[in-house]
C-alpha cells in the first residue's frame, strides 16, 4: 500500500515534473507508481516511454503541500484537489496530442503548468 511518503522524493537528481499536474517525483517514483494524481488516464505506471512523454526535467521552483485543500500556495497553483506531495511552481513543456486528445474525451480541462511566460 502506498502511502505519503512514498510521494516524496528520495533524492535530488533525476526529479521530473508532471506536465499536467506539476507533481514532482523522480523517474524512478513516476515509473514505479506513475502519477498520483493523473495516473488514471496517464497510465505512466510501468511505462518509461510515457513518463519521459508526460513529464518534463525542465521546471522551477518546488514547494511541498501537506494539505492542498487549506493551502493558499495550492489554490495559486491550482493543485488544491491533488495529492499531499511536492510540487513545481512552473513546469515547461506540454503533454502530448495523444494525451491532450485523452483528456478531452475524459473531460479533463488541460491547464498549461507554465509559469515562465
Ligand atoms: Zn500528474
Amino acid at each position: 500500500m502506498e502511502n505519503a511518503v512514498d510521494r516524496i522524493p528520495r533524492e535530488l537528481r533525476n526529479l521530473r515534473a508532471c506536465l499536467t499536474c506539476s507533481l514532482v517525483k523522480s523517474f524512478d517514483q513516476f515509473e514505479l507508481n506513475g502519477c498520483d494524481n493523473c495516473d488514471w488516464f496517464l497510465g505512466m505506471k510501468g511505462n518509461r516511454d510515457l513518463v519521459y512523454d508526460n513529464s518534463s526535467t525542465n521546471f522551477d521552483g518546488i514547494i511541498a503541500v501537506t494539505s492542498p485543500e487549506d493551502s493558499w500556495a495550492a489554490k495559486w497553483l491550482r493543485i488544491s484537489n491533488f495529492k499531499p506531495g511536492v510540487y513545481a511552481v512552473s513546469v515547461s513543456g506540454r503533454p502530448t496530442n495523444a494525451i491532450l486528445r485523452e483528456m478531452r474525451t475524459r473531460g479533463i480541462p488541460y491547464r498549461s503548468r507554465d509559469r515562465s511566460t
